[in-house]
């Protein structure tokens, strides 16, 4: 069974709220394409306990503040081939 991420596809956009200054977040992309240059930011158990909250069912992307540089960790459900042709039939 494939499942696709909406957000990794460009299909949806995310706006979310910073909760920080209330400004808009930016998707920067998947967590783990940013684990490695994180790393000496990022505590190795802040990303585990994220992480292994979530499984193959969710893409985790890392949201970043425009205006006051907060992050946070967005997990994102992914969808079965049979939820994605819904998308497009209610799109
Ligand atoms: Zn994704
Ligand atoms: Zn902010």
């Amino acid at each position: 069974m494939d499942y696709t991420c909406l957000m990794c596809n460009h299909l949806v956009e995310i706006t979310q709220p910073c909760p920080n200054c209330g400004g808009e977040m930016s998707n920067l992309g998947l967590l783990q394409d940013f684990y490695d240059s994180y790393s000496p930011y990022l505590d190795q158990e802040i990303y585990e306990d994220n992480y292994k909250n979530y499984n193959h069912h969710y893409c985790v992307h890392l949201m970043k503040c425009d205006n006051c540089d907060t992050e946070l960790f967005y997990p994102y459900k992914r969808l079965t081939e049979q939820q994605l042709h819904e998308f497009y039939i209610n799109k």
